[in-house]
């Protein structure tokens, strides 16, 4: 059984998502499908991956009605300005084949041009208006970004998607996102990024406290880390292309970390990041354009 966060507007999300960055796709379609089979109902995308007709097609082949999956997509850089984000949204809603967006995020702030980023915003919060999406938020915003954000535009964002996991858990991140009822949404949860490229030697996956708690449970690392997420009130969305990593990254709501677990695992925070610093993504350097659907 999963469990619901209610979202600052009283919309309701499954703490625990699905994540398709980096999932070719070709796997998408199949791999979505696979998550909803064993029961996730939260699938987190993004104009960016490239995938997005894919996890529509997923949701279609798993048979459940569109009302049963929470669907979240984000806004590229490339497509922020007002009008180029309300075009953006059609994009998106074209590709995966849907009147309505749960849950639209702008996946990075665009600090070297943060009117663009405040008409992107803006343009969430007329889609909201019009009930394209159903709720609205954010992306990689740190706290200073954050309060930029909040002074020139009206609806507090519903959530914050920030890379959390146990070697980077960004606790002033997420003590701001708390102070403006934000909620706090893990990209990589299980510290997949630490791995991205093969070496394992600085991964969370083998790191010997998480392994310790883990064989404790009977649990796998996976499992602890998400756990750890659960517990702390925060979403996550793991990523997998494998089955049964697909379910066994689900089944983390039948054991529970103690206390001093979970302060253990929140002592292995580095307070080294190990995506792009936010303020570092320009349109120069990361922009791309997105294609129409
Ligand atoms: P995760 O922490 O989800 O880790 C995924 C990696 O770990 C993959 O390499 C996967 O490989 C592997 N893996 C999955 N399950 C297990 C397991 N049980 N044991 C061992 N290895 C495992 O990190 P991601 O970086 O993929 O992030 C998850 C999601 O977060 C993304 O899919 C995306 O939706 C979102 N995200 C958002 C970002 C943003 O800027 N907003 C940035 C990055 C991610 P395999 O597939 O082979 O199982």
């Amino acid at each position: 059984m999963s469990e619901n966060i209610t979202l600052n507007n009283g919309v309701e999300i499954p703490a625990l998502g699905f994540g398709v960055f980096q999932t070719p796709p070709e796997q998408t379609t199949s791999s979505v499908a696979e998550a909803l089979r064993v029961g996730y109902r939260l699938i987190d995308t993004a104009a960016a991956y490239g995938n997005e007709r894919e996890v529509g097609e997923g949701i279609r082949t798993s048979g459940l009605d569109r009302s049963e999956v929470f669907i979240e997509t984000k806004l590229w850089i490339s497509d922020y300005g007002y009008d180029a984000a309300l075009h953006g949204f059609d994009k998106s809603a074209g590709k995966l084949d849907v009147d309505q967006i749960d849950l639209l995020l702008l996946h990075q702030p665009l600090t070297s041009d943060f009117d663009k980023t405040i008409g992107a915003y803006k343009a969430l919060e007329k889609l909201l208006a019009d009930g394209k999406v159903r709720a609205i938020g954010v992306s990689n915003f740190m706290p200073d970004v954050l309060e930029r954000l909040l002074a020139e535009t009206d609806v507090v964002p519903a959530v914050n998607q920030v890379e959390v996991h146990p070697y980077f858990s960004q606790p002033n991140v997420q003590q701001a996102d708390r102070e403006h009822g934000i909620l706090t949404q893990a990209w990589s949860p299980m510290g997949g990024i630490t791995s991205y490229y093969g070496d394992f030697s600085r991964s969370t996956f083998n790191d010997s406290v998480i392994g310790e708690i883990a064989e404790q449970h009977g649990r796998t690392p996976a499992q602890v880390m998400l756990r750890w997420h659960l517990q702390q009130g925060r979403s996550a969305i793991p990523k997998s292309v494998k089955p049964e990593r697909i379910a066994a990254n689900f089944d983390v709501f039948g054991f529970e970390l103690t206390t001093d677990e979970l302060a253990r695992i929140d002592a292995l925070d580095t307070g080294v990041r190990s995506g792009p610093d936010p303020d570092s993504i320009t349109v120069e350097s990361f922009g791309r354009n997105i294609p129409e659907a």
